[in-house]
């Protein structure tokens, strides 16, 4: 009779409602929230590669040694310098960085003697083309500008 009664009412159904509404309170919301939230990655993640420059005048920290490319496993990262006939120094000319090739492995960046080359944090790295992965001196130097969103 019981059996029949819950049948009747539908209790099954609205005990499986009441299990779904009593969880909709945010306090139990347990889903990241990316990208309205973003996600704390862990303090040794390796992620996006920059270039780092000098913050009181903006100039590059490379000294275009060429070590992080030889360093580099997967040969991804080109250097282009050229000679300052006056100075006789090596000046960066560009920098290239494929960064669909890289497995984060950190030997570049062990390498660099000045650390102008750095992985950073940032995480967001797709692209809609394989050119697109290639990452020019700017862009490394920037670095990426993922879009913000708010609730
Ligand atoms: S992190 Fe590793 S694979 Fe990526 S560029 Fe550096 S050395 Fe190469
Ligand atoms: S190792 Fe560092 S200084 Fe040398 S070329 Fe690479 S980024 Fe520049």
């Amino acid at each position: 009779m019981k059996k029949l009664l819950r049948k009747i009412f539908l209790a099954d159904l609205l005990e499986g409602l009441w299990v779904t509404f009593r969880n909709q309170d945010p306090k139990y919301i347990v889903t990241e929230q990316y990208p309205f939230a973003r996600p704390k990655v862990g303090e040794r993640y390796r992620g996006a590669p920059r270039l780092n420059t000098n913050p009181e005048n903006g100039e590059t920290l490379c000294i275009s040694c060429d070590l992080c490319a030889l360093a580099c496993p997967e040969n991804l990262i080109v250097v282009g310098w050229e000679r300052n006939a006056q100075t006789k120094r090596k000046e960066l000319v560009n920098f290239t960085y494929d960064t669909s090739r890289c497995m984060f492995c950190g030997l570049c960046e062990d390498a660099c003697p000045v650390d102008c080359l750095e992985l950073t944090q940032d995480f967001e790295l797709a692209n809609y083309s394989r050119d697109g992965a290639i990452w020019d001196r700017q862009m490394l130097e920037e670095g990426p500008k993922p879009a913000r969103y708010k609730f």
